[in-house]
C-alpha cells in the first residue's frame, strides 16, 4: 500500500535506515564508549535474529513459557451497549506477567544470552520493565540490576518486592528528583562501565539505534498474531485499531502488523489532568523536535530545552517523548495519534470491567476510552483495541483515588 510516498509493502526494509532513522527521526546521540557498545548489540542483532536457532528457541519461549498466542476477544456487551459498531481486543493482558513488556525484555535477554553476557542493566520508574526484565533474567540464569530512584523504590513497594523475589538486584538511585530520569542516567553510566559482560535493556521503542528497531520487530508478534487471529474471526481486517503510546512500545509491535493494510489507526497519548505544560504526556500532540535519551523525536521541553514535566493517571504513559518510529508515521499521517483524558480513562477502566468481566491496566484503558469514542463516531463497523495489560497492579491506587463507582 501507498501512503504519502512511502511504500508499506517495503517499509520494514527501508526503515529505520542502516543509521537508525525513520525519516529525520531516531539515531543515536550518546558518547564514544557508549556508541562502541550500542554498535556491537546492532551487528549481533543482525546476525543473531536470522539465526534459525535464535528464532526457533523464541517461538518455543513464547508458546511455552508466555502463554502465546493471546487470544482476540469479541467486545459483545460493550458493543451492544454503544450500537453497531464491535469491539475487539487482543489480550496482551494475558501474557505472562499481565503486560506485553515480556515480549520484547524476553528478546532482548535471549539476545544476551546469544552474545555471551552475563547481566542485564535497566531503569525502572512504575516498575513494570523491572517487573519483566527481572522475569526474563531469572529464566535465563542472568544476574539483573535495575535502576529505580528513590521515590519510586517508596512508591512502587510490591513491585520492588516482586523484582526482589525474581532474584534482581534493585539499585537505589538517591541523586537529583530521585525519579526515572535520575534512573536512566545512573543504569547509563553503569553500562558505559560494564558493557563487555552486561547488555543493557531499554523498556520501549526509544533511546538509541537499534533499540527503536528491535524492541518493534520484538513485539511485531503482536501485530502479527492479531492480524490473522482477527480474519479467521470475522473473515475481514478490522476497520480500525487503538492503542495506548507512552514510549511507544505495544503499539509499534501492533501497528506494525496492519501499516500496509487499509486500516486505520489510531495511536492515543495521556491528556491527564488537561492542555497545561506538566499536566499531561501527550509529546506528539503538544511536543517539538529535539534530542533526548539518545534519539532525535518530538518532546516535551521545558524553558530551558530540556524534557519537561508530564503526568498522567497511567505512570507507563508519562514518558516527555515518543519513539522516533511514532513522530515518523505521525508526520506521514499514516498513524493518526489523539487524546483521551484521566476522566474518561477511568470511566472506561470500570465500563471494560463491568461490561465484559476485564480489569484493564490504566494505560490500556486509554486505548478502550478511545475505542468507545471512536465506536460511537463511527456508526458501523469494527474496532480493534490493543489490551496492553491487566489492571491488578492498579487496583489499589483506583480504589483510594476514586472509590467504587
Ligand atoms: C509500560 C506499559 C505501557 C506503555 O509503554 P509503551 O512502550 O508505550 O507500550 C502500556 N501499557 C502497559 C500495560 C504497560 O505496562
Amino acid at each position: 500500500m501507498q501512503f504519502n510516498g512511502i511504500d508499506f509493502e517495503t517499509y520494514f526494509k527501508n526503515y529505520p535506515d542502516k543509521n537508525g532513522y525513520f525519516g529525520k527521526y531516531g539515531g543515536s546521540y550518546i558518547s564514544p564508549e557508549l556508541q562502541t557498545a550500542m554498535n556491537e548489540i546492532t551487528e549481533a542483532y543482525f546476525t543473531i535474529c536470522k539465526s534459525r536457532k535464535f528464532i526457533a528457541e523464541l517461538r518455543r519461549i513464547r508458546k511455552e513459557f508466555q502463554g502465546r498466542p493471546t487470544p482476540i476477544s469479541h467486545l459483545e456487551r460493550l458493543s451492544a451497549k454503544l450500537g453497531n459498531v464491535q469491539l475487539y481486543a487482543k489480550r496482551e493482558d494475558l501474557n505472562h506477567t499481565g503486560a506485553h513488556k515480556l515480549n520484547h525484555c524476553m528478546g532482548e535477554v535471549l539476545l544476551a544470552k546469544y552474545m555471551g553476557k552475563k547481566k542485564v542493566i535497566a531503569e525502572t520508574g512504575a516498575g513494570q520493565h523491572g517487573v519483566a526484565m527481572a522475569t526474563a533474567a531469572a529464566y535465563f540464569g542472568m544476574e539483573c540490576d535495575i535502576y529505580m530512584g528513590s521515590v519510586d523504590i517508596k512508591k512502587q513497594a510490591p513491585n520492588v518486592a516482586r523484582m526482589k523475589i525474581l532474584g534482581a538486584n534493585v539499585v537505589e538511585v538517591t541523586h537529583g528528583l530521585q525519579t526515572l530520569k535520575e534512573a536512566v542516567d545512573s543504569a547509563f553510566a553503569a553500562y558505559a562501565k560494564e558493557y563487555k559482560d552486561a547488555i543493557y535493556c531499554i523498556g520501549s521503542v526509544v533511546g538509541p539505534h537499534p533499540f527503536p528497531m528491535m524492541v518493534r520487530d520484538f513485539q511485531h508478534v503482536v501485530g502479527e498474531e492479531a492480524r490473522e487471529q482477527f480474519i479467521e474471526m470475522t473473515g475481514e481486517l478490522p476497520d480500525a485499531i487503538v492503542a495506548c503510546v507512552g514510549g511507544g512500545s505495544n503499539a509499534a509491535g501492533f501497528f506494525s502488523g496492519f501499516l500496509n493494510d487499509p486500516v486505520d489507526i489510531y495511536g492515543i497519548e495521556p491528556l491527564g489532568r488537561g492542555t497545561a505544560l506538566g499536566d499531561h504526556a501527550a509529546s506528539l500532540q503538544y511536543g517539538t523536535e529535539g534530542v533526548m535519551h539518545g534519539f532525535n523525536s518530538i518532546m516535551l521541553k521545558d524553558e530551558n530545552g530540556d524534557p519537561a514535566p508530564v503526568y498522567s493517571v497511567a505512570s507507563g504513559l508519562d514518558y516527555p517523548s515518543s519513539g522516533p518510529e511514532h513522530a515518523f508515521l505521525h508526520e506521514l499521517g499514516r498513524v493518526k495519534y489523539d487524546v483521551v483524558n484521566d476522566d474518561e480513562t477511568i470511566d472506561a477502566f470500570f465500563e471494560l470491567s463491568r461490561s465484559e468481566g476485564i480489569i484493564p491496566a490504566i494505560e490500556s484503558a486509554h486505548a478502550v476510552a478511545y475505542g468507545i469514542k471512536l465506536a460511537q463516531r463511527m456508526g458501523t463497523g469494527s474496532v480493534l483495541i490493543n489490551l496492553s495489560g491487566r489492571g491488578d497492579k492498579d487496583m489499589d491506587y483506583i480504589i483510594e483515588k476514586y472509590g467504587i463507582r
